[in-house]
């Protein structure tokens, strides 16, 4: 099948500065990617190189197996059949919420009529279908991005890119866009590269995340491997939190990890990243657990509804740990915990993102 969207070495510089390097990213129709990194990672970059708004410095970029970006070549953005949602929704001012939605469909020839009932269905969508009538200066910034939310889906485009669409979205409406987009896949097969800096949004919404740190792809992968797999310290602590264990791997065969923890020889279940060198033991919250043999004191305890979460001090060093629901200890306890499953991975990678 021919990939909705390739990113072939693709660079990008402002003058001196490369921004994007030797980026290699393949997406597969109906297959929704987030691209996951820091402020300043890259990401806007990628996402409006591919949009046609930036020309590589090398590479290319080629949408449904057709050239559209190389250093000498470039479609323009509105030869592309993909939609941008901005983090800074661009709304014109001029325009009515409706009339701002209806736009997409009346130039691909709708009937005004026909595009007006499906405008105010994607306003109601997203919860604004009141506003109809209101223009961007008359609206808050999380409803502005509702706007734009909208019409990007009613273009109906064969790859949309979304660039941290829900910065100003409150959590149900980041779970109305999850569903909406999980409908059109199915209905469509629709395609996505979905922007943020968020994890916990990442791991959610996406099929697979590419972890971009500095202009470079650090480690892809489905949101299992690279929770649960990260490919070093860094990847790690962008994909969630982690601990590090001050203690070394002893050995790790057939899914489980031996190490001694405060005199104490275990065999957890785990692996270690491929690659090597300088490892470091990671601990995810919901990988140890109060209750156990090896001695800790509570340092920090901090209930957040669903779960709480107990920073413990032990000799191993600093570990966060993750139980459901309300706190069973208090700061000062001194508590037996245990320890389910590691992760060995890199303490570093050769070159940022290498
Ligand atoms: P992100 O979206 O991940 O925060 P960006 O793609 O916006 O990252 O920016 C990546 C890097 O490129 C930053 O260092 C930023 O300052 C720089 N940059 C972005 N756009 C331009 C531009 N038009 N001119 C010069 N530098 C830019
Ligand atoms: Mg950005």
């Amino acid at each position: 099948m021919t990939a909705a969207l390739e990113c072939e070495a693709l660079t990008v510089a402002f003058s001196a500065a490369v921004v994007l390097d030797r980026v290699d990213l393949v997406v597969a129709p109906g297959e929704v990617v987030a691209v996951l990194g820091p402020s300043g990672s890259g990401k806007t970059t990628l996402l409006s190189t591919v949009a046609g708004f930036v020309a590589p410095r090398a590479g290319r970029v080629l949408l449904a197996g057709r050239l559209a970006s190389s250093p000498r070549r470039s479609l323009p953005p509105e030869s592309r059949d993909v939609a941008m949602v901005f983090q800074h929704y661009a709304l014109w001012p001029h325009l009515s919420a409706v009339d701002t939605v209806a736009y997409p469909l009346r130039r691909r020839g709708q009937a005004a009529p026909e595009a007006r009932r499906r405008a105010l269905q994607l306003l109601d969508r997203m919860g604004i279908a009141e506003l109809a009538g209101r223009r961007p200066a008359e609206m808050s910034g999380g409803q502005q991005q509702r706007v734009g939310l909208a019409r990007a889906l009613a273009r109906s485009p064969s790859l949309y890119l979304f660039d941290e669409p829900t910065a100003h979205l409150d959590t149900a409406l980041r779970g109305v866009l999850q569903d909406e987009m999980t409908d059109r896949r199915r209905a469509d097969g629709s395609t996505a590269l979905y922007a943020t800096h968020d994890a916990a949004e990442a791991l959610a919404v996406a099929d697979r995340v590419a972890l971009l740190r500095g202009g470079r792809l650090a480690q892809v992968g489905a949101p299992a491997e690279v929770y649960e797999q990260p490919a070093d310290l860094w990847a790690a602590h962008l994909t969630g939190p982690a601990s590090v264990l001050a203690v070394e791997a002893e050995g790790v065969t057939g899914g489980r990890v031996a190490l001694t923890v405060s005199g104490e020889r275990l065999r957890v279940v785990g692996g270690r990243a491929p690659g090597g060198g300088g490892d470091v033991v990671l601990v995810r919250p919901e990988w140890a657990a109060l209750g156990g043999n090896l001695p800790a004191e509570v340092e920090q305890v901090r209930y957040r509804g669903p779960h709480t979460d107990y920073r413990l001090a032990t000799p191993a060093g600093s570990v966060d740990v993750r139980h459901p629901g309300m706190p069973a200890a208090r700061a000062g306890d001194r508590v037996g915990w245990t320890l389910h499953r590691v992760w060995v991975a890199r303490r570093a990678t050769g070159s940022p993102g290498g």
